[in-house]
Formats: structure tokens, sequence, C-alpha cells
């Protein structure tokens, strides 16, 4: 699949690991003059495909670190290119000067994603699976990290380059169409052509569902809870993160600015914010919390109002009503509608509720196969468009033949098989640098 012969561009070098001591430090090389670089370095090469024990020399010939040397050799690398990776001791000053070292040697410090933009460059992966490495290193829950593995495995990829396929069908057929156009085009045909693009309309909807439930699933989601002072809003949000986070007292009006606290429920990251309850108040500060309470309200993907069971109250604008202490009306834990009977003192329905606030959040789509991006969302909008365009009864051939040309271009730029270029810089420039 590689998109050219694959050029060994300039050496480039990066720290891989994080920065901070560790037990390994590595870093990396890839490029152009490798086997001269190495020359100088290592106290004698490295062989390609061994993991090779190794002196890392500075420039009097003194040895820096000692550690593993592991040599590939293009395309049999992650670039493509010639690849050289040190691993030694992850302490800060020895990493850097060995990253000194290679700078001296001839290697300019590596941009960030710098290696996956030549991995891509060389066909090693299209440019769905580049992204999908920066993803899985930024993957803070195991749910997102799994997605990003069959995202980077393909998922994604062959479900994009199948809709192009399709597409690349029905454009041949309508230039097929256009080429015999003195012979009028037969009704059957047209409708076949039709019909076909109908189901790639359906197809797209489709796919464009699992990409915007896979997104959400990528992104934080924000809960924000509101309501009277006392009822037992930072009770929950400490029971909710476990953590005690949120100043708790039976003094009314505690919370006066909004406190934030991230979780995870169902593998997905959510931000849980506990405002000041909303009552008349005289007093500047108290107002002013509840004034940030409902700008968070206004942020929320889910808003939830908490009750005291024991107080009445009135009933608020929100998806899902929480009804807390019921250890004082001596009602078990359950659930019905958009209501949760919980005590978050006793934990009793917490449960229940991280249960009903995923379901909320996940909707009841289906679970996403792979993890995609806004990019990919909207490059399949964009070829929805277009196929729209395609199916009205007033275009001719030649039109439709362009509008299926502009959704193919489209859809393709998920992988990146078509004009991307000036879309590489953009993402690339997100990944860490050594990746
Ligand atoms: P907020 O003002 O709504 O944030 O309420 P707090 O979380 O500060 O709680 C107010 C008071 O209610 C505190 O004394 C809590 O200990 C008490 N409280 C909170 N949740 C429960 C519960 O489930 N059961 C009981 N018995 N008391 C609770």
């Amino acid at each position: 699949m590689a998109r050219q012969q694959i050029n060994n561009q300039e050496l480039i070098a990066a720290i891989a690991t994080p920065s901070g001591s560790g037990g390994i430090g590595i870093v990396r090389l890839s490029g152009c003059d490798i086997a001269s670089c190495e020359k100088h370095l290592l106290d004698r090469p490295a062989i390609s495909g061994h993991i090779c024990k190794r002196d890392f020399l500075d420039s009097a010939g003194q040895t820096i670190d000692t550690g593993i040397a592991l040599r590939f050799t293009t395309p049999n690398s992650f670039t493509g290119e010639d690849v050289l990776e040190l691993h030694g001791h992850g302490g800060t000053a020895v990493i850097r000067r060995l990253l000194q070292r290679c700078v001296e040697l001839g290697a300019r410090i590596a941009e960030p994603g710098e290696f996956s933009k030549r991995a891509y460059i060389n066909g090693k992966l299209d440019l769905a699976q580049a992204e999908s490495v920066a993803d899985l290193i930024n993957s803070t829950t195991e749910r997102r990290a799994k997605l990003a593995i069959a995202s980077l495995r393909g998922e994604l990829s062959s479900r994009a380059n199948a809709l192009a396929n399709q597409i690349l069908d029905i454009r041949a057929h309508v230039e097929a169409a256009i080429d015999f156009s003195d012979e009028d085009i037969s009704v059957n045909s047209l409708q076949e052509i039709r019909g076909k693009i109908n189901q790639m309309i359906e197809n797209h909807q489709n796919f464009l569902t699992e990409c915007k439930s896979s997104i959400a699933i990528g992104s934080r989601a924000n809960v924000t809870l509101i309501g009277a002072p006392n009822v037992g809003k930072s009770s929950l949000l400490n029971a909710l993160c476990v953590a005690p986070l949120a100043i708790v007292d039976d003094k009314p009006g505690t919370t006066r600015d909004v406190v934030t606290a991230t979780s995870q429920l169902d593998g997905m990251e959510v931000i849980f914010n506990d405002t000041a309850g909303l009552r008349q108040s005289t007093n500047v500060v108290e107002r002013e919390g509840m004034r940030r309470a409902n700008l968070a309200r206004d942020d929320a993907d889910i808003v939830i109002q908490v009750h005291d069971i024991t107080q009445p109250a009135k009933r608020l604008r929100a998806q899902l009503h929480v009804f807390n202490k019921i250890d004082l009306s001596g009602q078990a834990p359950h659930s019905s509608n958009d209501e949760v009977f919980v005590s978050a003192i006793t934990g009793a329905g917490i449960d229940i509720l991280r249960s009903q606030i995923s379901r909320l959040l996940n909707g009841t789509g289906e679970e996403p196969t792979f993890l995609a991006r806004e990019r990919h969302a909207q490059a399949i909008e964009n070829s929805l468009k277009s196929l729209i365009a395609a199916r009205r009864d007033d275009v001719y051939l030649e039109e439709m033949a362009e509008h299926l040309r502009i959704a193919h271009n489209e859809i393709s730029k998920i992988t990146g098989s078509s004009h991307v270029e000036d879309l590489l810089g953009e993402i690339f420039a997100q990944f860490c640098i050594g990746k």
C-alpha cells in the first residue's frame, strides 16, 4: 500500500519515553545516514533484527550510558525508514545527553508526530490508523484504548474503504452511461443507479451514527448537579467520585463555587459539577455561586436535580431526578423512568444512579467498533451531502458524476487516500514528540 517509493528523509531523533525519571529511557532515530551516526555513537554497530547490548558513546569515546540498541532496516520499521532505537536508563540528564549526542552526529530533533507522519507518507499506516496511534497514547479509559486499537488495526479504515469502493462502482456505472448518451440511457439503468445511490446514503448514515457515538466516548461528558441547598449534592458528588472532594456541611449554602471532579463511568470520562444550591439569597457570594451554577447547567450534557426525599421540592428542568436520603425515609434504592432513589451517605442506589447516567450518556445506540474523530464525521457528512445532491431527480448525468466524484473524494479523506496534504500539518501537530 506504499504511496511512494520509501525515501529515507533527513535523520530525526527524539526521546520517545515520557519526561521524568524512569527505569528505561528511549531515544529513537529515523531517516538516512543512520549507519554513519551509529558508527560514532555505539561501541560497535547494532545488527538489524537483533537485540544488541551496546555502549552509547560521546565525542571523546566516553560512555554516556549502556543499554540496548535496536536496529530496523528500511522498509521494515514503523516509519518505513532506517530506524535505530536506543534503550538506556531513564534519567533526565542521561537521556538528554544521549539526544544531544544524536544531534551532534547530524540528527534534527523531531517535530511532534513526525515519526507517524513518515509512517503515513511511506504507506506503513493510513491516515486513520496514524491518528489512532495518537488516540491510543492519549486514551485515559480502557474502553477508549480498546476502540483505538481497533482503529489502528484498520476497523475504521476498512469501513471507509468499503464505502469509497461502492461509490467508485456507481461512478463507473454513471460514466459508462454518459459515454452511451447518444443512445438514450434506459429508464431501468437510471433507476438502478438511483437505487445504488439510495443504498449508499443509508450506509453513510449508519456509518455517521456509529462515528458520532464513538466520538462521544472519546470526549469527556459533563454532568451537573443542581438542587436546593442541603439536599445532598456535595455528598452525592463524593459518593459518585469515591474520594471526598466537595465540602459537606449541614449549614445551607456551603457550596458557593462550582466544584468539579472527574470519574469514570463504563469506561467513559465524566466530569461532575457540584453547584451552589439554588435558592433566593441576598448574599453576594452565594448569588455569584448561583450564577455560575446556571452556567454549568447550560454547558452540561446531563443535568441532574437532587432532591431531599424528606422535603418535597419543585421539579426543575433536568434529565434525571435523584431523590436522596432514602435512609431517612426507609425506602429501598430503586429507579423508575427519570427518577432514582438513593442515599449518598449509605451508598445505597449509587450503582443504579451510575448506570442511569451511563445510559443517558450513551443513548441506546450500538456499541461502536472503532474510535473516530470529528474530522472523520465531517468527511462522511460532506460525502453524504454530495450523494443527496446526486440523487436529485433533476440532475443531468454529468452533474451526477461530478457529485459522486466529490463524494468519493470526501470519504477517501478518512484514510488519506485523497487530497489531504493541507490537513497533515494540523493532524500530526497534535501528536506527542517521539511518536
Ligand atoms: P448540598 O448543600 O446539597 O451540597 O448538601 P450536602 O451534601 O452538603 O449535605 C447536606 C447535609 O445532608 C449534610 O449534613 C449531609 O451529611 C446530609 N446528607 C447528605 N446526603 C445524605 C443522605 O443520603 N442521608 C442522610 N441522612 N443525610 C445526608
